[in-house]
């Protein structure tokens, strides 16, 4: 059998801070962070390579891109492994098994979607044309919650168009940011994608490097102002992808029990720690209890304990700050006098970074579990009377990444849906992506689009050939 552990092993510095399992406490590795200066050296061999990689033609970069999809294909359990390890999502279910399948889908996508030349006027006196060219060099930056895919998603598509890549993983994933990077460069050429390790003052320095003309940003609202303000001075592009506070909405009618699995894995995908998880859960009062009870019901099914055992579908929290977010939103919900149906008693005695899974009905709308994205199993369900205030509550954040309306009636879903002010609304689901399918916030969820072709046009310089 394959060494499962062999790509983390390859990762991991000799001496550096030590990482920690986030289930055990175990020391999995270690990584010597980079510095501001280190940025400068990347970016230096980045804009040195690029030339050559976007002199290759659009069919060379796209065979290279489908080798590395074959090689994160052929390393899938060894980066499986590495993200379990460090992230702490469950090997099964969907998470770390399921991380690296869709890194190689994702991969394969950027390097097969078509983007012809457009001819946009075609007349005996005039002919012209979009074409779509090279930024230079890419700068992306990726959060800790699904370090490998985020990266790809950022990679992939801005080498296909022919830029480089300077690529800063979060500092809580490092060795999964390496290990994804290193996987990948088995396919690519040297120069092209490469690593700086390091935190905020090191994706600072890559934001404000006047030879980045892109930065792809995955991260918090917070950290994404901040973006803004460091590239300002560039006039950097930029594709910012913020956090949410997704709203799911339940209509009337309805059926309790068959929407419960798809509301339980819409909030809880990867304990919650996913951008368009759903935050807030919206339930009219005719069927609260119904919708409360075959919610809890399917909670108590599911498995929660260390990634590696084949047996858990969830795992422990990533770190003790997003443990204290979680903890202080439901221990306010308790104060306030909100229900706690399952969950909200931590053992904190424990090791590792678990929260129990949480469902808190008959809480208040203005309670700050349901205000502020809690990125954790923590789920608040709110009773509405009127559908009209459903809405409102469902606009009335600054956040606007993902929504969902559950309803036997798809055409009354969808009207509804057009009102809700969301990058994207699901119908009965939360959460489902698709690589063809372009993803990207509403409002402080950020700006641009990622996935399919609208994410290549994301990456590249539109150029009118006129003549
Ligand atoms: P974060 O903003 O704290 O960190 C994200 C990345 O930015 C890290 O690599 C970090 O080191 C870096 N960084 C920190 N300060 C920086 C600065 N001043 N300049 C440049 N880079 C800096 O976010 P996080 O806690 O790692 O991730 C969780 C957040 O990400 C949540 O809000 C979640 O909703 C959001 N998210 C959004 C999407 C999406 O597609 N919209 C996807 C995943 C996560």
């Amino acid at each position: 059998m394959e060494d499962r552990a062999a790509l983390l092993a390859r990762v991991s510095a000799d001496s550096g801070t030590e990482i920690k399992d986030p289930a055990t406490g175990e020391a999995i590795g270690r990584v010597a962070f980079g510095t501001p200066t280190d940025v400068a050296v990347a970016v230096e061999a980045a804009a040195k390579a690029q030339p050559g990689w976007a002199a290759l033609s659009d069919e060379d970069r796209r065979a290279a891109l489908m080798r590395a999809a074959d090689a994160i294909e052929e390393h899938a359990e060894e980066l499986a492994y590495v993200v379990s390890r460090e992230q702490g999502k469950t090997m099964n279910g969907l998470g770390a098994r399921y991380e690296a399948a869709g890194c190689a889908a994702w991969v394969r996508a950027a390097a097969s979607t078509p983007l012809p030349v457009e001819v946009l006027v075609d007349e005996p006196a005039s002919h012209v044309e979009l074409h779509y060219r090279p930024i230079g060099v890419v700068g992306a930056i990726t959060p800790w919650n699904w370090p490998m895919i985020i990266a790809c998603w950022q990679v992939a598509p801005a080498l296909r168009m022919g830029n480089t890549v300077v690529q800063k993983p979060s500092e809580y994933t490092t060795l999964t940011g390496l290990a994804i990077a290193a996987v990948l460069n088995e396919a690519l050429p040297p120069g092209v994608l490469t690593v700086v390790t390091g935190a905020g003052d090191v994706g600072d320095a890559l934001v404000r490097d006047r030879r980045v003309g892109k930065v792809m940003f995955t991260g918090s609202v917070k950290t994404g102002m901040k973006v803004v303000a460091a590239s300002a001075g560039n006039l950097s592009r930029l594709t910012l992808e913020l956090g949410g506070n997704d709203a799911g909405i339940v209509l009337p009618d309805a059926d309790p029990r068959a929407i419960a699995e798809g509301l339980f894995w819409g909030a809880f995908i990867n304990n919650g720690q996913t951008c368009a998880a759903m935050k807030r859960l919206y339930v009219p009062d005719t069927i609260y209890d119904d919708v409360v009870d075959a919610l809890a019901a399917v909670t108590a099914k599911i498995p929660m304990g260390v990634g590696l055992d084949e047996d858990n579908a969830l795992g422990p929290l990533q770190n003790q700050m997003q443990w204290n977010v979680v903890n202080r939103l439901v221990e306010d919900a308790k104060a306030r006098g909100a229900r706690v149906v399952t969950g909200g008693d931590p053992d904190t005695s424990a090791t590792g970074y678990f929260y129990p899974k949480t469902l808190i009905a008959d809480i208040d709308n203005s309670a700050p579990l349901v205000q502020e994205e809690q990125f954790g199993p923590a789920l608040p369900i709110i009773r509405y009377t009127d559908l009209e205030q459903a809405i409102e509550w469902a606009n009335a954040v600054d956040v606007g990444l993902g929504a969902s309306v559950w309803s036997a009636d798809r055409d009354e879903a969808a009207a509804i849906a057009a009102r809700l002010q969301a990058g994207t609304v699901w119908i009965n689901a939360h959460g489902p992506i698709d690589p063809r399918v372009p993803f990207g916030g509403a409002k402080h969820s950020g700006y641009g689009l990622e996935f399919g072709v609208e994410g290549l046009k994301a990456v590249s310089v539109p150029q009118v050939i006129n003549g």
